[in-house]
């Protein structure tokens, strides 16, 4: 019976350790866990980095709290597009989200990022601190995925990371696509 007892405890501190407490998505400890495991499946492998697009402002204009709440609102968005069989989304840290794709090709990857990206613009949640024309939260992804090939966890990241540089520089809103074979862009 303790042992039983004992047995619980440890799954709940071993779920707490792994969940972010705001968005209660997975966290970056869980993420890595799961990029561990989906490298070493030999499968395609794509990272969509989701990243809120100037929140700073939304936060100087409206305060932290309400910040808080539209993390929420974007994680429980970001969250229907999960599946069991494939598609893994966490809090990556602070305003910025990542899907993990497995066994995808291009056309559903960039299918998967513009639906993303319109799952959040369609929210319409108010942000006039923009300094742009758009009056609502939006986000700017960066995708990078290998059709094949050896597969490094930094490169997976590094190239998402500059995807998601280009996305917010031709305008944010916006996905950006670069697969690791050629690193040709595709918006
Ligand atoms: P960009 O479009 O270039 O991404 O601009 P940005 O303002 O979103 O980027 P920046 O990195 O300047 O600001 C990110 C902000 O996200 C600053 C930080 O206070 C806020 N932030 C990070 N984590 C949290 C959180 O848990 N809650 C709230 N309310 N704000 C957060
Ligand atoms: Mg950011
Ligand atoms: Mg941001």
């Amino acid at each position: 019976m303790q042992a039983e007892a004992s047995d619980t405890d440890m799954n709940r501190y071993r779920d707490l350790s792994r969940t972010d407490p705001l968005t209660q998505l997975p966290n970056r400890r869980h993420f890595n866990e799961r990029l561990g495991q989906w490298l070493a499946a030999s499968e395609p492998l794509a990272l969509l980095m989701v990243d809120v697009d100037h929140f700073k402002g939304y936060n100087d204009t409206l305060g932290h709290p309400a910040g808080d709440r539209c993390l929420r609102h974007v994680a429980l968005a970001l969250a229907a597009f999960e599946r069991d069989d494939g598609v893994f989304c966490a809090r990556y840290g602070g305003e910025e989200f990542a899907l993990l794709l497995l066994g995808c090709a291009e056309p559903d990857i960039a299918g998967l990022a513009d639906a993303v990206v319109h799952a959040v613009r369609g929210l319409g949640i108010p942000h006039p601190g923009r300094p742009d024309d758009l009056d609502v939260v939006t986000v700017s992804v960066g995708a990078f995925f290998y059709a094949e090939g050896a597969l490094h966890s930094e490169r997976l990241i590094d190239g998402a990371d500059s995807a998601l540089y280009l996305a917010k520089r031709r305008g944010r809103d916006r996905a950006v696509i670069h697969c690791g074979a050629s690193r040709s862009a595709a918006a």
